[in-house]
């Protein structure tokens, strides 16, 4: 399968790195989101990645246990860097070149986000995970994943999910939802498909960045996505 995009971000949720295990991160789930983004490295594709933390902890959990809101996203995106790093190690694992870049600054254990050097990066045909979301507290990774899409010039964003694409109501509790092969960005807002929060969807439409929803249990869904084919659903203006 020839694919038909030459540089992507990957938006790889914090609950795909929990396999089965319902909290933190599973070893085994981690090696095999490595080895599908070193299928789509080998096949010639620039890679971003963006990791979520919601395995770990999300902002909006603490501030409803009656912690500080912020102070809950400062700590949801130290999340993110802690799966950002084991993700990489694991990755270098498999003989990738792998760079963590943190919108939050840790020097001492990842590179700090800086766009020229996020580039370059790239056009050495590294894997650069985006860790930290957008580095502020009130934004989700989702958000952060179009920013640094829009950023880095990418063609497509692909967001992996519990299903294989945006339906008009939940497939996993109404058998009749419906499955869109594409809707527009104004559509998800208007019908509240809650596929990613609403900055992350009207940004995307602002900067014109198509958004690809597929299945995180499909085995090989990515690569078949990045050829256009397979199960997906395409957000994009109609
Ligand atoms: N977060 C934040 N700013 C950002 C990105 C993330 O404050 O730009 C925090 C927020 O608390 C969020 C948590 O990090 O809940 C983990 O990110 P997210 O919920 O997006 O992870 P996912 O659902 O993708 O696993």
């Amino acid at each position: 399968m020839k694919p038909i995009y030459k540089r992507v971000l990957i938006k790889i949720s914090g609950e795909g790195l929990m396999g089965d295990e319902g909290f933190g991160i599973s070893a085994e789930a981690v090696k095999k989101v490595a080895e599908q983004i070193k299928e789509v490295v080998d096949a010639g594709i620039e890679v971003c990645l963006v990791v979520g933390g919601g395995n770990i902890f999300r902002g909006v959990q603490g501030a409803s246990k009656g912690l500080s809101r912020t102070v809950g996203d400062h700590v949801g995106m130290m999340a993110t860097v802690m799966n950002a790093l084991y993700l990489q190690n694991v990755m270098e694992g498999l003989g990738l070149s792998v760079r963590v870049m943190s919108g939050l600054e840790i020097p001492q254990v990842c590179e700090n986000y800086i766009y020229r050097r996020a580039l370059r990066h790239l056009q050495k045909g590294r894997v650069v995970i985006f860790a930290g979301g957008t580095g502020s507290p009130y934004f989700t990774t989702d958000t952060g994943a179009v920013l640094r899409a829009s950023e880095m010039g990418c063609e497509v964003l692909l967001k992996s999910t519990q299903v294989d694409g945006v339906y008009d109501d939940d497939p996993r509790k109404n058998p009749k939802a419906k499955k869109y092969k594409q809707v527009s960005y104004d559509e998800v807002i208007e019908k509240q498909l809650r596929v990613m929060d609403l900055p992350a969807i009207a940004m995307a439409r602002d900067n014109k960045l198509p958004i690809l929803v597929f299945s995180q249990h499909e085995k090989g869904a990515l690569m078949k996505v990045l050829a256009g084919k397979g199960n997906f659903t395409i957000i994009k203006e109609s």
